[in-house]
């Protein structure tokens, strides 16, 4: 293949090589962004949605207030004062048991301290006249009970809680229990309306009131479950009755007691408690009591539309303007409910898993005491938000991107391949044309000029000769008998005899002589500056040459010459025809002589300087 071709070949597959690695830089560039987009985009929902809690870090935090005399207290540098026991403690070691309890932290903490300070507020077989007080009550039976404080009241709160502390630390089965009593002590509280009351609420005297009733609730749902002993329906029944009755029709809610208004969520939380706390049986089973018992979608309809604060994403305990903020504990009830009954669908887990974190420290508490991270912990957990970061997502590998320098590395390299290219091919055109000119005036034989050219040199010369007044004269010969020489040596002798005499001519002559192969065995000879006497010398030199040179093969030849000189009148066709005719005389004059036509007979010579 030429070079020119392979140089252009290489430029195309460089140009073809340029454009490709251009497009996959522009490729892989945009490739890199967008996952450098999607990376950022996972991170930005990883740091916003990576919701956890830390287990630890909040059962450290909780543990470290624990009161060597068994209690908790929600500020750990106030753990040794005596204001801290207050009416508040019992809820409040209630409140951590339950979250260490739902974090597994429970072996962390002192529970011989936490047991002596539980059953130092227990008091067994509290007198006949104090049972008096009670609505249902038979003289005879063993109430046992709890009391906030050492020297306080027994009541049913300070029994709930203690019992769910007990519940909680595997202790009901102490023998120093009487859970019959406590039992008989729970149960004397309920009254005619089914609802129950409580002595540790003095304001409300014996009325029933929602508050109480859940309380109740919870503690003979321990029992019962600690002990099998079923609840009693007509107790259960009286308890949806009471329920019903504090149920607002206009807002979907619940109030404390009949005919108050139902601001306050908690109740609707307590009614939901109320019954699933006294209802024997499964999950399943309790959930079928409490739809029976309350309308679902209207009580959504009331946390939802009445409680919850969008732009927070929690909920309000309660619903007046000038009260309604929103609180973890609220938002933990509404929860809890929802979360019993399947129903967390209905609420923004999203929004509310962030509003809980927003309350979160990095020593793990929620909101600076023990009750809000209890039901920090609590709605966590049941929105089933994991305790572990999510593994943050993966930077994404990025495609290698070519140095931008490559393309045009290889682009100016095919320019370059281009022009040597080119100029390869520029060149290989000059030297074609060079070998077509050479050849187009060459006679291939004898390699002297042919025809052709002479025609034109002569036509050039005639100009010349013209313009100046120089003269200028034609020779003509031809081998005389050439034809013998062929059929006696054969063809290529006789091509041999031609270039021989064209070499011997050729070597004779004057560089600005022209010298031609005429056709066949006849050549012509254009000697400028000379007129006819010269042309005559130049004549006879190249006979006696020709006489003289042995030839290869057919040793001696002769030739018939014609020669004269051009003159003012000729054409080109004058001239040729004139010393044709000359030539063709010395043929008829025997051969192997010069005859030379003067012009001065015919016409004016072009130069009358010599042969006058
Ligand atoms: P005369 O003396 O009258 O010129 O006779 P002649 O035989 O030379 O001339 P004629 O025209 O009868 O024959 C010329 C021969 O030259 C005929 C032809 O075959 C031969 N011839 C022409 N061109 C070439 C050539 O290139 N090579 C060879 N070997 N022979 C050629
Ligand atoms: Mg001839
Ligand atoms: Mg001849």
């Amino acid at each position: 293949m030429k070079i020119n071709m392979v140089l252009m070949l290489l430029a195309g597959i460089l140009v073809v090589m340029a454009i490709s690695f251009q497009w996959k830089i522009s490729s892989d560039a945009a490739y890199a962004s967008e996952l450098e987009a999607q990376y950022q985009q996972a991170m930005d929902d990883y740091n916003e949605n990576n919701i956890y809690y830390s287990p630890q870090a909040t059962t450290q935090w909780i543990v470290q207030r624990q009161n060597p005399a068994g209690y908790f207290v929600t500020n750990p540098d106030m753990l040794f004062e005596p204001s801290q026991l207050n009416n508040s403690t019992l809820r409040g070691t209630r409140y951590a048991i339950s979250t260490l309890g739902d974090l597994n932290g429970l072996h962390t903490i002192n529970r011989h301290a936490v047991i002596d300070f539980i059953l130092g507020l227990y008091e067994t077989e509290i007198k006949q006249t104090r049972v008096e007080t009670y609505t249902r009550y038979q003289r005879g039976t063993r109430y046992d009970g709890f009391k906030t404080l050492p020297g306080q009241d027994v009541g049913v709160r300070p029994t709930m809680d203690a019992l769910m502390i007990l519940n909680r630390l595997d202790l009901l089965d102490d023998p120093r229990l009487n859970l019959d009593g406590i039992w008989n002590f729970i149960v004397a509280h309920q009254n005619e309306d089914g609802g129950f009351w409580d002595e540790h609420y003095p304001k409300l005297l014996k009325d029933s009131s929602m508050k109480c009733t859940s309380f109740a609730a919870r503690a003979l749902a321990i029992l019962s479950q600690h002990t099998g002993r079923p609840i009693p329906e007509k107790l259960s029944k009286g308890v949806i009755r009471f329920v019903q009755n504090n149920h607002d029709i206009v807002t979907g809610g619940y109030s404390s007691q009949p005919g108050e208004n139902s601001d306050d969520s908690y109740n609707a939380f307590r009614a939901f408690k109320s019954i699933w706390d006294t209802t024997n049986g499964s999950d399943e089973i309790k959930r079928q009591a409490v739809s029976d018992s309350i309308d679902m979608n209207a009580l959504i309809d009331y946390f939802n539309y009445n409680h919850y604060l969008v732009e927070l994403g929690g909920y309000s305990r309660h619903s007046n303007l000038e009260n309604k903020k929103a609180s973890i504990k609220a938002t933990h009830l509404t929860v809890w409910l929802l979360h019993n009954m399947q129903l967390l669908d209905y609420v923004d887990k999203q929004s509310i898993s962030k509003y809980v974190m927003s309350m979160k420290t990095p020593d793990g508490q929620y909101g600076g005491d023990i009750y809000t991270t209890y039901s920090a912990i609590g709605l966590l957990q049941k929105m089933g938000i994991p305790s572990a970061p999510k593994p943050e997502p993966e930077k994404p590998e990025k495609p290698a991107i070519i140095p931008s320098i490559v393309p045009t590395t290889f682009f100016i390299t095919a320019l370059i391949t281009l022009h040597l290219g080119y100029q390869t091919k520029k060149f290989e055109f000059k030297t074609i044309n060079k070998a077509l000119i050479i050849q187009a005036s060459t006679d291939a034989l004898t390699g002297i000029y042919n025809r052709q050219c002479f025609e034109q040199k002569l036509k050039h010369e005639i100009e010349k000769s013209l313009r100046y007044k120089r003269p200028l004269t034609t020779i003509m010969f031809d081998i005389d008998n050439f034809k013998r020489i062929n059929d006696k040596h054969g063809h290529i002798a006789g091509d041999t005899v031609l270039k021989e005499i064209s070499v011997l001519i050729k070597d004779a002559l004057r560089d600005s002589d022209i010298f031609a192969r005429w056709g066949g065995e006849e050549f012509i000879i254009l000697s400028t500056e000379t007129d006819i006497d010269g042309g005559r010398q130049l004549a006879k030199k190249m006979l006696d040459l020709i006489n003289e040179k042995e030839f290869t093969v057919v040793q001696k030849i002769s030739a018939s010459f014609g020669v004269t000189e051009f003159c003012a009148e000729d054409s080109m066709e004058s001239l040729v025809k004139r010393v044709d005719n000359a030539m063709l005389e010395a043929k008829r004059q025997g051969k192997n002589r010069i005859i030379s036509v003067d012009a001065k007979l015919n016409c004016q010579p072009a130069c009358l300087t010599s042969g006058l």
